[in-house]
């Protein structure tokens, strides 16, 4: 349940209100919103409904959470949360920009390619060090060493690092690294991991499974919210369906679907969502277009030789062209890119 606390309420008040809730063994989020102050109320409040909250001095009206996601729901925080993480801002109007090779592979590489984000307008730079892949043959990540050449490029360009963290017991070692945490579309479902990643002050960047639901999404982005991280963003990153002519179908409803219920700032990842380099440049676009507060795009400095995912990499010239027509939707909707 919310408990919607009246404008100008002191402390005290607030204070009363919380201890109240974890005295009947609920959990309170306290959310300080521009128009007023709300405390979500999780846990099990089958008895709290009915316990005169609505009486304590300072609460304006006490009203039931509909949907089964709480934290992350519009009916507890009506204006959107704007992720910060060091060069990257994402939501409120203002589009960020995430790109970067699938892999982190060699210090040139990975310098290079930050350099060359950076000229066209990306507002971070993205690498896995940690690899999920779907063959144990295939290349794992550089792990420690990627981090450490992530922060190198981080020196020289100033730009957030978004980097993977595939299991519970990698993330204090990832978060020493890393402005962003990203979890990947296999672990989306991994509770463990998001509660692991929920008890850090690292933004995170949670993708959607491929076979998951919106609301098995914004469900896992609670286990996050509930762990005390505030700093979520969702990824759509395109779905298995029967079609095969894409790597994934990407579902761009889901952006002003999650818009209407969430909160949390949307980004799009047209690379995985496709597959295929020549489609990623209309998608990007299209992403913008309905609504998208960002990106997070595959470039590498010669994707035919990528360690993993070049097929659906852009070079540098091709994320400049995307780049250039993803500022003109931006601006004809609205946001700052
Ligand atoms: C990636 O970003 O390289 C990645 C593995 O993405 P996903 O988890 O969406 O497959
Ligand atoms: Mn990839």
């Amino acid at each position: 349940m919310i408990i919607v606390m009246q404008a100008g309420t002191g402390d005290a008040e607030l204070r009363e209100v919380v201890s109240r809730v974890e005295g009947m063994g609920l959990k309170p989020h306290v959310i300080v919103g521009t128009e007023r102050t709300v405390v979500a109320v999780v846990g099990d409040e089958r008895n709290a409904i009915s316990s005169g909250f609505e009486t304590l001095p300072g609460v304006a009206s006490v009203l039931p959470i509909l949907a089964p996601y709480k934290v992350a729901s519009r009916e507890v925080q009506p204006e959107p949360t704007v992720v910060r993480a060091g060069s990257l801002v994402v939501g409120g109007g203002t589009m960020g920009v995430i790109a970067g090779p699938c892999s982190v592979e060699t210090s040139e590489q990975i310098v290079e390619t930050a350099r060359a984000v950076k000229a066209a307008g990306a507002t971070a730079l993205r690498g896995g060090a940690f690899k999920p892949r779907t063959s144990p043959y295939s290349f794992q990540g550089l792990k420690e060493k990627g981090l450490e050449l992530l922060a190198e490029a981080r020196a020289e360009t100033g730009l957030a690092i978004v980097t993977e963290v595939v299991s519970p017991e990698d993330v204090p070692l990832v978060a020493r690294y890393a402005d962003v945490l990203q979890v990947g579309a296999r672990n989306m479902q991994n509770y463990r991991l998001l509660e692991a990643v929920g008890r850090t002050e690292v933004a995170v960047l949670l993708k959607r499974g491929p076979a998951a639901t919106v609301e098995e999404l914004l469900l896992a982005a609670e286990y996050i919210l509930d762990g005390g991280n505030r700093q979520v963003m969702l990824c759509e990153r395109g779905i298995r369906t029967f079609e095969a002519h894409t790597r994934f179908t990407l579902p761009l409803a889901t952006v002003p679907w999650l818009h209407a219920r969430t909160h949390l700032p949307v980004i799009v990842d047209p690379s995985h969502g496709t597959g295929h380099a020549n489609l990623v440049e209309s998608m990007a676009a299209a992403s913008v277009a309905a609504g998208a507060d960002g990106l997070i795009v595959e470039v590498h400095p010669e994707p035919a030789r990528a360690a993993s995912d070049g097929g659906q990499t852009l070079d540098f010239a091709a994320f400049g062209r995307m780049m250039a027509i993803c500022r003109k939707v931006a601006a004809a909707v609205g946001k700052t890119m």
